[in-house]
């Protein structure tokens, strides 16, 4: 359990299947002893079936009439659409939720997003729960308050900061997350040991003996550790403008990639992509050492993430990874700054520091 920064955020294995134990949490989170309080459960059509009826069993046993029904969405990035959004939204009408309801989003970065967004404009805001089911949910997207969803130009362009009232994690639930997500999810826990020394060293030892190239699981301990990474940079720094860039280490090549791949790699295998041509630039540059490139290798393959950008994919006609067209999706991030562009660079193992680099020189990267 990790307290503080205004809300709590829990880190308990098998939570979601201990009945009593996940009622006495949602009631306290919530005030469900209030009778006029109910709570909808957002989720999506793959966690939904495994997971929502668990939680609403648990709100039933705080008080009947405590669950106010389950909403569920296609899963997938497809969903995370103003057009999806307002379906939300008009289901929590027809519920008839009022402003001392709350939601609970149920699942992966894409319901936490969307429901997250959903409960700060339903009624001009009401509160809304994170239960995060996926690695990359647990480690990253449901800790910070940034929702939204995507429009046609690009991901997550309309959305807003509002903090969750808590996040509840049974990391239980990865045991039925597919492998690719798993990786996914390693993608930003190796960005976190790029940032933090203790995550790095555990990171070593949990991939260390994993020779198949398919990850593990991470410990609960590591996941922990990961969350307090994320959440300090956070609390440094609430609407990102200093400390919180930090966290875009490998997302910025990254995103040009993931953005000019369609999407065809994952978000964390573009992160990995993202880390892994910075750092080989450096080395290259000699700023490095090239074993921290080594070493990064590893890792990644380790956690059965790319270094590159896939062969089958660079001989695809239909995608564009030409230096132009990765520029083109970076100059346009609403992370990039103008004259030059923010990146997050590595300067020593589990330390990495904030650099505005000049258009001339990112190229000078892409390009090694
Ligand atoms: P996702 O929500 O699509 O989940 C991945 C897949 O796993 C989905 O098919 C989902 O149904 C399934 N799934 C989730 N939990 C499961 C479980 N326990 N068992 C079986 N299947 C399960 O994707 P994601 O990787 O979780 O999140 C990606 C999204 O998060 C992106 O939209 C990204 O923009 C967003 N994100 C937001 C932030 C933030 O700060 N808000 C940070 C990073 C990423
Ligand atoms: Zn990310």
């Amino acid at each position: 359990v990790t307290a503080g920064e205004g809300y709590l955020v829990e880190l308990s294995p098998g939570l979601i299947s201990d009945a009593p134990g996940l009622a006495g949490r949602l009631s306290a989170l919530l005030g469900l002893t209030d009778p006029s309080v109910r709570a909808v459960i957002v989720t999506d059509s793959n966690v939904g079936p495994l997971y929502a009826g668990k939680v609403e069993a648990a709100l039933e046993a705080t008080r009947p009439g405590a669950s106010a029904g389950v909403i569920t969405i296609p899963a997938g990035e497809e969903s995370k659409t103003p057009l999806e959004l307002v379906r939300v939204l008009e289901a929590m009408a027809s519920l008839r939720l009022t402003r001392k309801d709350a939601v609970i989003a149920l699942g992966g970065g894409v319901v936490g997003d969307l429901a997250g967004l959903a409960a700060a404009l339903y009624m001009r805001g009401i509160r809304c729960l994170q239960m995060p089911t996926s690695l990359l949910a647990m480690v990253d997207s449901s800790v910070g308050g940034k929702t939204a969803v995507d429009l046609e130009a690009g991901k997550n362009l309309m959305g807003v900061f509002s903090q969750p009232v808590g996040v509840l994690i049974d990391p239980e639930v990865l045991r039925t997350l597919p492998a690719r997500e798993i990786s996914c999810g390693w993608g930003e826990i190796i960005k976190y040991a790029g940032l933090d020394g203790d995550v790095l060293a555990a990171v070593r030892t949990e991939l260390g003996p994993c020779r198949s190239g398919i990850a593990p699981l991470p410990s609960v301990g590591l996941i922990a550790r990961s969350i307090d990474v994320k959440r300090r940079i956070v609390s440094e720094d609430e609407k990102e403008s200093g400390a919180r860039r930090l966290l875009n280490l490998g997302h910025t090549a990254g995103h040009a990639v993931e953005t000019a791949s369609r999407y065809a790699l994952s978000h964390g295998a573009s992160v990995a992509i993202g880390m892994h041509i910075l750092t080989k630039a450096l080395v290259k540059e000699g700023k490095l050492p090239r074993a921290m490139l080594e070493d990064l290798e590893e890792l990644l393959r380790q956690a059965g993430l790319p270094s590159s950008i896939p062969p089958e994919l660079l001989a695809r006609a239909d995608l564009d990874f030409s230096i132009d067209a990765l520029l083109a999706v970076a100059s346009h991030d609403k992370k990039s700054a103008g004259s030059g562009v923010n990146l997050v660079l590595p300067i020593a193992p589990g330390r990495a520091e904030v650099r505005k680099v000049s258009w001339e020189d990112f190229r000078a990267m892409l390009e090694t």
